[in-house]
């Protein structure tokens, strides 16, 4: 599988981006879901042994974010792209509004206890990005948090995406890799599978009201969207803009992303020195004597 092909062609890494250029039916050059599942399994075999390696290692963590449109497919992509990883490696975190104590707080202070430690992959479904989209969407969000009136001005945007590019620079200066995802569903996409929601019995659960209110909102959304990925796509903390109105291809992309971050860091067991050759020389023989 050309997986870095892939990965590069949905990557944003610079400030010249415009949503439109990409198309949320596009699925490259790959025609069969057949085909694409296939290459699916050998990515996460490959996942998983790369997933070891950085648990044994010990210096790196991955950070996954991922951020949509309700009925984009973040679980599932979650739920599929991570099935083959080791759970004792991996965290997953769903942020919802923030709680009471969460207000008491900067905006970043949620998110900043759930990073995920040396030699672990962290899954972010939703993370610190709805403070530029929900919140910026709904100014009346912004009113019911608890900052001093006087600190939020007509720049607060550009505030935020100014935390949050100095924030993950930090990050990846001290060894987290960072990977966003904005999975990019149609507004008519995700009118058939709301639609789905509400006519299949056992997609019910999966349908929310306030689904309907957001949608009203697509515009807004959109907008939110683009001039935060413009904001914050950076050369260590990219954006990739992935094809979301077929299920099969997104999630082939994000496997390709994360394979090739894994495979970008010359991930190795680490090495044995003599000293510990010689202790398990010694366990050895202690043990083949009993
Ligand atoms: P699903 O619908 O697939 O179960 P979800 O991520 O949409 O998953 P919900 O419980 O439906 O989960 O929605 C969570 C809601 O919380 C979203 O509408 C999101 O915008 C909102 N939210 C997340 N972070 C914040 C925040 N910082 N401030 C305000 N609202 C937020
Ligand atoms: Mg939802």
């Amino acid at each position: 599988m050309k997986t870095e092909k892939l990965a590069k062609a949905y990557r944003v890494d610079s400030k010249h981006f415009r949503l439109k250029d990409f198309d949320p039916a596009d699925t490259g050059h790959w025609h069969s879901k057949e085909n694409a599942e296939e290459a699916l399994q050998q990515g996460i075999a490959r996942m998983a042994e790369l997933q070891d390696k950085l648990y044994a290692q010990d210096r790196w963590a991955l950070l996954l974010i991922f951020q949509a449109m309700d009925a984009a497919g973040k679980d599932g992509i979650i739920k599929h792209v991570m099935s083959g990883v080791n759970p004792q490696g991996c965290q997953v975190y769903s942020f919802k509004a923030p709680s009471d104590l969460e207000l008491q707080h900067d905006f970043l202070w949620r998110t900043t206890r759930d990073l995920p430690e040396r030699g672990h992959i962290g899954i972010f479904n939703r993370s610190y990005y709805e403070e530029v989209l929900v919140v910026r969407v709904h100014p009346e969000i912004l009113a019911s948090q608890k900052t001093p009136p006087s600190l939020v001005g007509k720049k607060i945007w550009d505030e935020r995406f100014e935390d949050i590019r100095t924030f993950e620079r930090h990050m990846s200066r001290s060894g987290t890799v960072i990977r966003k995802f904005f999975l990019n569903v149609s507004k008519k996409e995700q009118k058939q599978r709301f639609l789905a929601r509400l006519e299949e019995p056992e997609k019910n659960w999966k349908f929310s009201a306030s689904d309907i209110h957001e949608r009203q909102c697509w515009d807004n959304y959109q907008e939110a969207y683009e001039d935060m990925i413009r904001n914050t796509a950076t050369g260590h903390a990219p954006w990739y803009v992935v094809p979301a109105d077929n299920k099969w291809f997104t999630r082939l992309v994000v496997s390709c992303v994360i394979l090739d971050t894994l495979e970008s860091l010359d991930l190795s067991y680490p090495k044995v020195d003599d000293a510990k050759r010689r202790e398990l020389a010694a366990a050895k023989k202690l043990l083949l004597k009993k």
